[in-house]
């Protein structure tokens, strides 16, 4: 079988497995409880909460400190960051076709509280926020009171980067900023107070980390209201936390960061190969096929490749047969009948975006697997 679907997510890396066994071992306890089985519990927690606060840039103590609120996965911490900040009582939320299912679906229910109202800015077609539409946004609403900015560093459907800075000092105060880094970490170097972003969501299984973690840092002059209140999380999420997990989450973010300029290098070649080698092999068969949203700067693991004239759904079945995994775009979307939304909004010509398909690598992912998936998509485009 060939592997090319990391985005939607990735294989636990063995180190990682181990130190889940032994955190699951020796801090098998409560992490609440008062006891010292508890306390050691405890311990673990905050120790793996500090190094992934660490990894990203955050400082967790002095004024511009962070927290991190540990959660199920990035489809919550998007939530809770969407719905915890909408407390004021008007406000305006906008948010994008690149963003993940999740973080619309956040903001669309945000938007059904009374004097809330939401917006949906435009992609150019490189995929990426145009910052004069931002501009007129923050321009327009700002009467509204509070007003919540959700961006995606790194597009789950085209690997496009978001520009950091959407919005500049004189605005900020004003706009609170989040932003899914989701598909970023592994790939991008994170550095949160540069980001000037008010909370980021993370879920360590897209580089090498457990499922069923997630976590959301928070600035701290960031005020949420909790999704499930209570006690554990410091009043922000109800649920005895998981030791192990929190421990896989914090050694993954680790040794993603620290291998993340060499595996960067390693996947930008086999990218590049993997889409010359496809587009040449489409035209041999008479199918024009273009890298969407290939233009400008985009995360190394991740391409999606139009076939003009082509069905995705049709192509990524075929392949699965033939062994080959790969998607038409989030794994939360699949089977949808419709084109990607962030290929709909990058104006793609309608037959490109139904022919789309996206590849993803890891750093598992060698080049003659590389060369064996060009091979077997080009017998049946
Ligand atoms: N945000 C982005 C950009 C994603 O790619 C995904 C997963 O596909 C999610 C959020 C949801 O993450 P999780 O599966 O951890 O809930």
């Amino acid at each position: 079988m060939i592997y090319l679907d990391h985005a939607a997510t990735t294989p636990l890396r063995p180190a990682v497995a181990a130190v889940m066994e032994a955190a699951g071992r020796e801090g098998f306890a409560n992490p609440s409880s008062q006891h010292a089985a508890g306390r050691r519990a405890r311990q673990i927690l905050e120790d793996a909460r500090e190094r992934i606060l660490a990894a990203i840039g955050c400082r967790t103590t002095g004024p511009d400190r962070y927290r991190l609120v540990f959660t199920s996965g990035a489809t919550e911490a998007n939530r809770l960051a969407v719905v915890g900040m909408g407390r004021a009582a008007r406000g305006a939320v906008a948010v994008s076709a690149r963003d993940h299912e999740s973080l619309r679906a956040a903001a669309a229910s945000l938007a059904t509280r009374p004097g809330w109202n939401l917006s949906t800015l435009p992609l150019d077609s490189r995929g990426r926020l145009d910052p004069a539409a931002v501009s007129a946004w923050l321009a327009d609403t700002s009467a509204a009171g509070h007003q919540i900015l959700c961006t995606t560093l790194v597009c789950g459907q085209t690997g496009s980067r978001e520009s950091p800075l959407l919005v500049g000092p004189a605005t900020e105060p004003r706009c609170l900023v989040h932003s899914d880094a989701t598909q970023a970490v592994a790939f991008t170097s994170i550095d949160v107070p540069r980001l000037g972003v008010a909370t980021l969501a993370l879920a360590p299984h897209k580089f090498g980390g457990p499922r069923g973690i997630g976590g959301l840092v928070v600035r701290r002059d960031v005020d949420l209201e909790p999704l499930h209140p209570g006690p554990q999380e410091t009043g922000m999420r109800g649920g005895t936390e998981s030791v192990a997990l929190a421990a896989g989450f914090a050694t993954a973010i680790e040794l993603a960061c620290a291998e993340r300029v060499e595996v960067s290098r390693h996947l930008a070649g086999l990218r590049d190969r993997f889409e010359a080698g496809m587009v040449a092999a489409a035209e041999r068969r008479g199918i024009t096929a273009s890298v969407l949203g290939g233009a400008g700067d985009r995360s190394p693991h991740l391409s999606t490749i139009g076939f003009a004239g082509r069905d995705r759904q049709a192509i990524v079945m075929a392949a699965d047969l033939a062994g080959l995994c790969c998607a038409t775009g989030t794994a939360c979307a699949s089977g949808s009948s419709e084109p990607a939304p962030a290929l709909a909004a990058m104006g793609l010509p309608e037959p490109m975006a139904r022919g789309a398909v996206r590849f993803s690598f890891g750093s598992a992912t060698a080049a003659a697997e590389i060369d064996r998936a060009i091979a077997l998509l080009e017998g049946l485009l």
